[in-house]
């Protein structure tokens, strides 16, 4: 049962919010190994980035942080590596044989 509380639904129209921010990002972004900007494809890779962490040491998603602030969500974007899903597999197949060399 959904929440028809006002503070719940200020929660929805700003997670829809966010969402649509995060697809305009997205396709702003484009993948950085092919170029494509079908931001329906576009994943974020963590290269050699440490995640963010809650307060109980807990990793935050930026899919998480899809609940917070705009600008907090940005600030974990920027750090992250925009790839669409293809090149996303083949960084993480490569990053798997080379260590396995
Ligand atoms: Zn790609």
């Amino acid at each position: 049962m959904v929440s028809d509380k006002p503070a719940a639904r200020n929660q929805r129209a700003a997670y829809q919010m966010n969402r649509k921010m995060l697809d305009d990002y997205k396709a702003a972004k484009g993948c950085a190994d092919c170029g494509i900007i079908d931001y329906r494809v576009i994943q974020f890779h963590h290269e050699g980035v440490q995640p963010q962490r809650d307060v109980n040491g807990k990793r935050k998603s930026y899919t998480y942080m899809l609940r917070g602030s705009w600008f907090h969500l940005k600030s974990e974007l920027d750090r992250l590596t925009p790839l669409c899903a293809n090149c996303h597999l083949i960084r993480h197949y490569e990053e798997q044989n080379v260590a396995g060399d």
